[in-house]
Order: structure tokens, then C-alpha cells, then sequence
């Protein structure tokens, strides 16, 4: 676990530092507030779907260290992936934040996301570490939220 723990330090301070995929996006075709009142963290999460394929991810906001940092990392692992796939590393990701599932055996699956079953000891900063996720995930599911330049 004390390879884990020290990823999980590397993890937050770079992505907290740079976060990837950090700013709005013009042409999403879906975007989606994300609030954790527990915390103050607070995000709008964009994503550009071009049928089943996450095109794009990007994400705007504030939040605590844990919060960004896991957006961040979330935006850069979904890139690419169909919304089938991002949800099963989201099913994933959020058994090891949980502490439900052993982190080491989702390591090849999650990467750099299984740096934050780090988490799992502090409950109230499970909530920081899924925002992101959850936010992503009303943005995959929804049908109505398409965002139009021309507005906002
Ligand atoms: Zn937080």
C-alpha cells in the first residue's frame, strides 16, 4: 500500500498544480454543474460526445486539492473512451474510493486513479473524489443539456 500512498501524494500535488483539460470548452455538446456543498468544491464539467466516443473532456472551477486533482486525472483517463467504458472505470474508481474493492487489483485497469483509494480512509473526502465523476456521469446520461455558443 505505501506504493499507493506515495502515488496518491504525487498524484494530487501535480494534477492540483497543473490540472489537465482545465477550462471551458466551446464546442461541448454537453455540460454539467457539479456541487459539493460539504466541501465548497464546485465544477462544471464539458464534454464533447461524438456518438458513443468521448471526444473531449475539459472542466472549470474550484474546489479543494483532492477535488481537482481527481477531476483532472478523470479528464484524461475518459478522453478517448466510449461512455460504456468511462461509466465501468467510474464503477471502478469509485469501489476503491469506497474502500469496497482492493485498490491493487484494479491498479492496471485504473492507473493513476487508483491513487486516490488514498481516500477511503477519510469518508467526507469521498465525496470530493467522486464529484468529478458524478458530474460526468449526469453529463453522459443526459439528453438535454446541449450547449449552444450562441448562449451563456
Ligand atoms: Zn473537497
Amino acid at each position: 500500500m505505501s506504493a499507493l500512498r506515495e502515488l496518491y501524494q504525487e498524484v494530487i500535488l501535480d494534477h492540483n498544480k497543473s490540472p489537465r483539460n482545465f477550462g471551458r470548452m466551446a464546442d461541448a455538446t454537453r455540460k454539467v454543474e457539479g456541487y459539493n456543498p460539504l466541501c465548497g468544491d464546485h465544477y462544471t464539467v464539458y464534454v464533447r460526445l461524438e456518438g458513443d466516443i468521448i471526444k473531449d473532456v475539459r472542466f472549470e472551477g474550484t474546489g479543494c486539492a483532492i477535488s481537482k486533482a481527481s477531476a483532472s486525472v478523470m479528464s484524461a483517463a475518459v478522453k478517448g473512451k466510449t461512455k460504456a467504458e468511462a461509466e465501468m472505470l467510474f464503477r471502478s474508481f469509485h469501489k476503491v474510493v469506497t474502500g469496497v474493492a482492493d485498490p491493487m487489483k484494479h491498479v492496471e485497469e485504473l492507473g493513476k486513479l487508483a491513487a486516490f483509494s488514498g481516500v477511503s480512509e477519510f469518508p467526507a473526502r469521498v465525496k470530493c473524489a467522486t464529484l468529478a465523476w458524478h458530474t460526468l456521469h449526469s453529463a453522459l446520461e443526459s439528453k438535454t443539456t446541449v450547449v449552444s455558443t450562441e448562449k451563456d
